[in-house]
C-alpha cells in the first residue's frame, strides 16, 4: 500500500478545510472496511486520509418523534442495529445494517461509509431508499441535502464532491400502518456480498384491507441501487393477494438490469428479484400491522 498522511480532525469545519486543501488527493475515512481494502489493492489512491470518527455530529444518533432519526454518518453498523429507537421504528434499517460483514466488521463499518462507497450491492442502501432517507452533506459552500435515492451515480461514485462530507442521514418518523423489510440473497449465510437485495415499504389503508402506498428498492441488479417505481405503484389501491404481489414481482424484474458475474448470473438474479420482492412485501405488510415476522 502506498504511504499516506493521516489526520483526525475534531470538527466538521476542520475536516472540510482539509478536504478542500487536498482536493482529489484526500479521502474521508470512516470504518475503513471498504477504503483500506481498496487502497491496499490499488483500486483507489490517497495522499491523505481524513478520519471522521472524532467529529461529534458524525458519531451521534438521535431519534425524535417529530423529526425522525438523525443518524451520524460515522456511527458503526453494530450501534445502528442495536439502537432501541432504530429497532422499534426502522427495523428495515436493522435488516440492512445488521447483516453487513460479521460482528467484528460491524463494530467498524458504518452506514454512512456503506452509502458513500456507492456499491450497487451495499446492504444499507435499499432500506434507506424506501425509508426516504436524505443525505445531509457539508462542504466549503455550506450544507445541502440529497435524497438517498439519487445519491449513488455509478459504482463507487456518489453525489459528493471531493471536498464534501456526508454528515448524517435523516429518516422521517414512521407513520401509522407502515412497515418495511430488507432481504438479500447470498450463497453464504454471512460475510458475503448480496447477489440481489430487495427492500419494500408499505402502508395499509385505514381498514387494513388495501395498500395505500408502497416503495420497492433493488440492490445488486444495476450499476446503482434503484427504486422500482412501477412495481410499487401497481400495488396502490390493491388488496395484497397473490396476484397483486406477483404483478409487483414481475414489474420489479422489469426494472432490474442485472449482469452475469462471479456471484450470480443474469437469470438467477432476475429470479431472485421476483422471489425477494414477494417475500419483502409480505414481511413489510406484517410489520405494518405491528406483527413480528419469522426470525424476529
Ligand atoms: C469482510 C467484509 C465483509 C463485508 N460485508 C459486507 C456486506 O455484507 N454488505 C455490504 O454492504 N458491505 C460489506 N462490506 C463492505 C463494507 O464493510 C461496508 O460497505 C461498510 O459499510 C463501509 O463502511 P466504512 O465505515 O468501513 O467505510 P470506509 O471504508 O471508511 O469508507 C467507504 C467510502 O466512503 C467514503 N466515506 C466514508 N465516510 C464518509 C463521509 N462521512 N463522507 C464522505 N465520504 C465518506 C470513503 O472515503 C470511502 O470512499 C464488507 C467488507 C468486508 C471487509
Amino acid at each position: 500500500m502506498r504511504p499516506f498522511e493521516y489526520q483526525a480532525p475534531a470538527t466538521l469545519e476542520e475536516a472540510v478545510a482539509l478536504l478542500q486543501k487536498w482536493g482529489e488527493r484526500a479521502r474521508p475515512l470512516a470504518g475503513g472496511t471498504d477504503l483500506i481494502v481498496q487502497l491496499r489493492r490499488g483500486m483507489r489512491q490517497a495522499d491523505l486520509l481524513v478520519d471522521v470518527k472524532r467529529i461529534p455530529e458524525l458519531t451521534a444518533i438521535r431519534y425524535d418523534p417529530t423529526e425522525g432519526l438523525i443518524l451520524g454518518a460515522a456511527v458503526p453498523c453494530a450501534d445502528v442495529a442495536d439502537h432501541p429507537a432504530v429497532r422499534a421504528y426502522y427495523p428495515a434499517l436493522v435488516d440492512g445494517a445488521g447483516i453487513i460483514g460479521g460482528s467484528a466488521i460491524r463494530q467498524r463499518a458504518t452506514v454512512g461509509g456503506n452509502l458513500c462507497n456507492a456499491s450497487p450491492s451495499g446492504d444499507a442502501i435499499p432500506p434507506l431508499m424506501v425509508l426516504e432517507a436524505r443525505a445531509e452533506i457539508a462542504g466549503p459552500k455550506g450544507r445541502r441535502s440529497v435524497p438517498v435515492s439519487s445519491f449513488c451515480l455509478a459504482p463507487g461514485r456518489s453525489a459528493l464532491a471531493a471536498d464534501e462530507l456526508l454528515v448524517s442521514l435523516r429518516l422521517p418518523p414512521p407513520g401509522p400502518r407502515e412497515g418495511a423489510r430488507y432481504l438479500r440473497f447470498t450463497p453464504r449465510g454471512e460475510m458475503d456480498i448480496a447477489v440481489v437485495g430487495v427492500a419494500a415499504w408499505v402502508r395499509w389503508d385505514e381498514s387494513y384491507t388495501r395498500i395505500s402506498a408502497a416503495r420497492i428498492a433493488l440492490g445488486a441488479v444495476a450499476s446503482t441501487p434503484l427504486l422500482a417505481q412501477e412495481a410499487a405503484e401497481a400495488l396502490i389501491g390493491r388488496e395484497p393477494d397473490e396476484a397483486a404481489l406477483a404483478q409487483a414481482a414481475r414489474l420489479a424484474q422489469e426494472a432490474a438490469r442485472p449482469i452475469d458475474d462471479v456471484r450470480g448470473t443474469f437469470l438467477q438474479r432476475l429470479h431472485l428479484v421476483a422471489v425477494l420482492t414477494r417475500r419483502a412485501l409480505r414481511d413489510a405488510l406484517q410489520r405494518a400491522k405491528g406483527a413480528q415476522i419469522d426470525g424476529e
